[in-house]
């Protein structure tokens, strides 16, 4: 089988984003969103993203038109009866996908892949409301797609190899980098790594260990990191990273997960990082 047609489901955030690194890399793509509003959002997002690659000489005028003609907005889930993969990238909100999922998998050929984007759901519980489980396997992108290379590739419990090994073609050609996930399990491989390593740079601000800055410059020249993890927690969001860390912490039953009570209490006071204005940093919004 070959991947020719794909459809996108949600056209926010991620579901642009995906959307037109599939239309760069010549795939037909349906942008499937529940309003035309929605989906205009999303094609107006991409144009923008494609006028500032141009504008970088990054692409030429001919590869943005292609990239747009090859983008079909759609608000009829009907729309995607012959498409060859799905990527679901709508909220995070396991009885969405899962009605999402049910009626895919009556509406699409039996050879479609259908994957998700999902950050923290279970790729099993989302594969249980089809029947195709063999079919199903997280595709997660990374914010913003666009200039992310990796993209990992979950098993579920009954995921087959041929659809991660066309998962994994597929994701090669249209330029990013695929790593295999081979057992499902919370956050995968970057999100619990990262999640973890936040989490300890707030145990140690907590502890009184060091200033912020000085924890972000450390690893910063110490480890490498392009940015400290206090950074990155603000860039994040401190209430989706403590979300995270409370399905790490539930799902695996292990303490070493547990966010650090200065967490809650900063959430508490609406310090939830760049997009309030104030984290472990403060930020002015224009
Ligand atoms: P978002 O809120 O920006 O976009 C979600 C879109 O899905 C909205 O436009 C909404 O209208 C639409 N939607 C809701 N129900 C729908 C349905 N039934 N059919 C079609 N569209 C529907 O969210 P996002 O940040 O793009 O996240 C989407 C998914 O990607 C989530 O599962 C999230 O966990 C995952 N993800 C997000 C990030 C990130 O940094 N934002 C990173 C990796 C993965």
């Amino acid at each position: 089988m070959q991947i020719k047609k794909v459809a996108v489901l949600g056209a926010g955030i991620m579901g642009a984003g995906i959307a037109q690194v599939l239309a760069l890399g010549g795939f037909k793509v349906i942008l499937r969103d529940l309003q035309m509003a929605l989906v205009r959002d999303g094609l107006h997002t991409i144009d923008h993203n494609l006028n500032k690659m141009l504008d970088k000489g990054l692409i030429e005028e001919r590869q943005k038109n292609d990239a747009l003609s090859l983008i079909h907005g759609a608000t009829d889930l009907a729309e995607l009866r012959d498409v060859d993969l799905v990527i679901e990238a709508v909220v995070e909100n396991m009885a969405v996908k899962k009605q999402i999922f049910a009626e895919l998998d009556h509406l699409c050929p039996k050879h479609t892949i259908l994957a998700t984007n999902t950050s923290s759901l279970s790729i099993t519980e989302i594969a249980s409301a089809t029947r195709r489980p063999e079919k199903i396997l997280g595709m997660h992108f990374f914010n913003p797609v666009t200039a992310m290379q990796l993209v990992e590739i979950v098993k579920g419990l009954d995921t087959d190899q041929t659809s991660v090994e066309l998962a994994g073609e597929f994701i090669k050609k249209i330029g990013k980098h695929p790593v295999l996930v081979q057992k499902e399990s919370p956050g995968f491989i970057v999100n619990r790594i990262m999640a973890s390593c936040i989490n300890e740079a707030i145990f140690i601000y907590g502890e009184g260990l060091a200033q912020k800055e000085d924890i972000d410059t450390a690893m910063k020249l110490g480890a490498g990191m392009a940015f400290g993890p206090l950074e990155v927690a603000d860039f994040i969001g401190l209430d989706v990273l403590y979300a995270l860390l409370l399905v790490f912490y539930e799902e695996f039953r292990d303490p070493k997960y547990r966010p650090h009570y200065l967490l809650s209490t900063m959430i508490r006071a609406g310090y939830w990082g760049q997009k309030s204005g104030r984290g472990f940093y403060k930020y002015h919004h224009e």
